[in-house]
């Protein structure tokens, strides 16, 4: 048996029965505790023969930036995994980090950004978000997909208008090589169930 890792199977779920089986270049991310990834051409999910590859997480977007749990600097997801959002979001409000996805989505950020408007707090939703851009259109850059689907804790983000401010700043002008028509970026269709069902696939 093939063991393969969460992304890669959530991705095989949203490509066979989701928001990808329509397209056949499609670039699948998992945003949650880290950043995993799977990418399809032609259909096709692209596997290396050597590693795993498709580390999106740790593509470098900071030089010499902050310390990844893999042990490099300035990893995509030391800035733009939930974690990090949420790190970031309890450190400013001196609040436990032990809080789960949700809370942080709907009671601290929909209250901190949206009814108090909390200057701190928006700023570092800001920088998480033009994180999550800069890596979003590297990926654009490199594999050309039509389309981008956002899994993991993110697909929870579905109908914030968090959602809507990332794609404002996607399909802002030069942020990508291309200034052609950008990929439709969207959430998972089978949000956090999607590992499962993929794993099932294969
Ligand atoms: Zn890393």
């Amino acid at each position: 048996m093939i063991l393969r890792n969460d992304a890669k199977c959530a991705a095989m779920a949203e490509k066979v029965y989701g928001a990808m089986k329509d397209y056949k270049d499609g670039v699948f991310l998992c945003l949650g505790t880290g950043i995993g990834g799977a990418v399809f051409m032609d259909g096709k999910l692209l596997e290396p023969k050597r590693y795993s590859g498709f580390e999106m997480g740790h593509m470098v977007i900071n030089k010499g930036g902050r310390l990844c749990s893999c042990g490099k600097k300035g990893c995509f997801e030391a800035y733009a995994s939930i974690k990090a959002l949420k790190t970031k979001v309890t450190e400013t409000l001196d609040m436990d980090s032990d809080i789960s996805g949700e809370y942080l989505r709907e009671v601290i950020l929909k209250r901190e950004v949206f009814e108090n408007h909390n200057e701190v707090v928006i700023q570092d939703l800001e920088n998480f978000l033009e994180y999550l851009q800069t890596g979003i259109c590297n990926l654009i850059d490199i594999f050309e997909p039509e389309i981008v689907v956002l899994g993991g804790s993110f697909s929870y983000y579905e109908k914030n208008p968090i959602f809507n401010m990332l794609l404002d700043k996607i399909n802002a002008p030069k942020t990508t090589f291309n200034e052609g028509e950008k990929p439709k970026i969207v959430t998972a269709e089978f949000k956090n169930d999607a590992g499962i069902i993929g794993a099932t696939l294969i």
